[in-house]
């Protein structure tokens, strides 16, 4: 017993101080990729190479459109290998949870070359901000503190990468009880569902029933690239896609599968938005 004592003194304090201070990053640590449109000459590998179709590419009129999905990236920098320009790069950036699932896709127009390149970038929408990690949601923490979540963690389908990252959140290193957030074991506890994995058919009722079972007001979160688009599964006989397909989602958490930070800034921004409905949220 003594010795655990004196080991736990001599380690110290463990927590990180995430979103205060920016988390330490391992030196192979893969965010997100990372598009310089006006530099992008072709689009078209890096959609062929992407494993998820976040890349699409259309022609019409002279034209074409470029679109890129956070919601289905699974961050394999599949599209910066096949980008012979260098338009693309893997990030560090991890913070891209969403309110509006299509800020979550990134838009962009140019004129067309006949040999099939691009020319001219018309315009480009949409993407992660480059602001230092922590800082969006300091506010955010401030009005947390002395407040408690109960959070009740659906697995819809998921491969449980996800859920390696959920369990995370309760270690010594990230600590969400400090913010006074907790999970629990039923959704009727429950003021937010945070829901992993493409929706299974067999878990279509069960998804259901948790949120009904669920008291008003209630946050739904759709976590990782499967809980958004249904991921590298997609829709198949046995899986119906995103969350969204079946129950209304409020926040998106993009990532294969997101880092605990990742997670903790979703959750954060999903608080933001019950402060926003509370009162006109009731729903279903
Ligand atoms: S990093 Fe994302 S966008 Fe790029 S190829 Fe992989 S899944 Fe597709």
């Amino acid at each position: 017993m003594f010795k655990i004592l004196q080991k736990s003194l001599s380690v110290g304090l463990a927590t990180a101080d995430y979103p205060r201070i920016a988390p330490h990053l391992a030196e192979q640590f893969r965010g997100c990729p990372q598009f310089d449109f006006a530099a992008w000459s072709d689009a078209r590998p890096a959609a062929d190479a992407c494993p998820t179709g976040a890349i699409a590419v259309h022609d019409r009129d002279g034209a074409r459109q470029v679109t890129v999905d956070y919601g289905r990236c699974i961050f394999c920098g599949e599209c910066e290998q096949a980008s012979a320009d260098g338009a693309v790069r893997m990030s560090r950036q991890f913070e891209l949870a969403a309110i509006d699932r299509r800020d979550l896709v990134l838009t962009a127009e140019y004129t067309l070359h006949p040999d099939g390149s691009h020319a001219a970038l018309r315009s480009a929408t949409g993407g992660p901000s480059d602001e230092e990690p922590g800082k969006r949601i300091a506010a955010a923490i401030q009005n947390l503190l002395g407040h408690s979540l109960a959070i009740r963690q659906v697995d819809a389908g998921s491969c449980n990468g996800c859920e390696q990252e959920i369990v995370a959140l309760n270690n010594p290193v990230h600590d969400i009880e400090r913010f006074g957030i907790h999970f629990v074991a039923s959704p009727r506890h429950a003021d937010m569902l945070l829901v992993t994995g493409p929706v299974t058919r067999n878990m279509e009722l069960a998804l259901r029933k948790t949120l009904a079972a669920t008291p008003a007001p209630k946050v739904v979160v759709a976590v990782g690239a499967c809980g958004i688009s249904g991921g590298i599964f997609g829709t198949n006989y046995a899986s119906l896609g995103g969350v969204d397909a079946v129950i209304p989602v409020d926040v998106y958490i993009p990532g294969c599968p997101p880092r605990p930070e990742a997670l903790l800034h979703g959750i954060l921004l999903a608080l933001g938005q019950v402060r926003q409905h509370m009162g006109v949220y009731p729903r279903g």
